[in-house]
């Protein structure tokens, strides 16, 4: 590892909204670690909330703080326990947030993602680019759990994208998507244009996208059936597309107050409803319908193993990440990024930083 520059160019957030290129210490890889050249990293939903201190105190915990957890590059070193599982310089890798201790109850029956041990370093915790240092650098240390390894088909671009593909498709697996079935995603973003892809590539029968603007439109691209709540109320158009019945799962990725009751309407009996999303305020769900027609009703808290299932989808053609990137910026133009991203100039989706 001598041979690795010592500093590295990184965007650091020093306080709420502050944030600017600064010249830091290229970070060390604990035994475990890879430490890894950041070729492709892309802004995601949630650090605009962590940016502008939504978070503050949970994400990032203290300041200075590096974001960025949608990112894929290559290993430059491997930390010693690292290179004894196979970790070496050259890896091509895409990153994710999520390392679990490893111990825990939740760890060990797979669901490192809420790991009870979840802030707590000092027991092997991370979570990257949310409050362990992330990818907005030149440089990123990541544990070998929380990096995959994609194929040379794969582009770097492509790789920052695994992460979002990989909630997306765990979105769909927690709805018990089966070949065949009609399925409502709401919310054409980012999330909800994989979605729309995730539930065909598993079997869906229909996608019916719930949606507004250029974004819904969007949709089209991947066979979707597209439902404007602009032009009618989105619960009659559903439940018409589907002779009255309602969808067999429904993936909510907007979680506004409207979007998670529309979804549990839109529902048939029986069915499922997936919230992909952290509602900002209280919700009132029909309970009613939800006991009396039996449903079932999940949260999704980022992934858990399914970046390693999406990787394979990307390379194959199954999922078209590299149509969702609309925008590439140097990291050094982070700014004029921020702004295309967040006030979603020229059809803004995905916008990727190249450090
Ligand atoms: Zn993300
Ligand atoms: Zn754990």
């Amino acid at each position: 590892m001598s041979a690795l520059p010592v500093e590295m160019k990184a965007m650091v957030l020093t306080g709420v909204k502050e944030i600017n290129l600064q010249t830091v210490p290229i970070p060390r890889p604990g035994p475990e670690d890879v430490l890894c050249r950041v070729k492709a990293v892309a802004i995601c939903g949630t650090d605009p909330h962590i940016i502008e201190g939504a978070h503050q105190g949970r994400w990032p915990k203290a300041y200075p703080f590096i974001p960025g957890h949608e990112w894929a590059g290559e290993v430059v070193a491997a930390g010693e326990k690292a290179a004894r599982f196979g970790w070496k310089a050259g890896d091509r890798v895409a990153g994710t947030s999520h390392a679990g201790c490893g111990f825990c109850r939740m760890c060990t029956t797979g669901r490192y993602n809420m790991c009870e041990n979840y802030g707590r370093e000092d027991l092997g915790h991370r979570q990257y680019g949310h409050y362990t240092n992330g990818a907005y650098a030149e440089y990123v240390v990541h544990s070998m759990k929380s990096v995959h390894k994609i194929p040379d088909s794969i582009s770097f671009n492509e790789g920052a994208l695994v992460d979002t593909t990989s909630i997306a498709l765990h979105s769909i697996k927690r709805g018990h998507v089966q070949p065949g079935d009609t399925v409502a995603i709401f919310g054409p973003g980012p999330m909800g244009l994989l979605a729309v892809q995730c539930a065909y590539a598993v079997g869906a029968g229909r996608v019916l996208l719930v949606g507004a603007g250029e974004r819904l439109a969007k949709g089209a691209q991947y066979h979707a059936e597209l439902v404007d709540y602009k032009d009618r109320d989105p619960v009659q158009a559903v439940l018409e597309a589907t002779g009255g019945r309602g969808v067999d799962v429904t993936v909510d990725c907007a979680c506004t107050v409207e979007t998670m009751v529309q979804s549990v309407q839109v529902t048939r009996k029986g069915g499922t409803v997936v919230f992909t999303g952290v509602p900002l305020q209280p919700v009132q769900l029909p309970m009613q319908k939800i006991v009396l027609e039996e449903m079932d009703i999940f949260g999704v808290r980022a992934n858990r193993g399914t970046c390693e299932e999406s990787i394979p989808l990307i390379a194959n053609g199954k999922i078209d990440v590299k149509s969702l990137i609309t925008h590439e910026f140097p990291l050094e133009e982070f700014p004029r990024a921020y702004e295309v991203f967040t006030k979603r100039i020229d059809g803004a989706l995905k916008v990727i930083l190249h450090p």
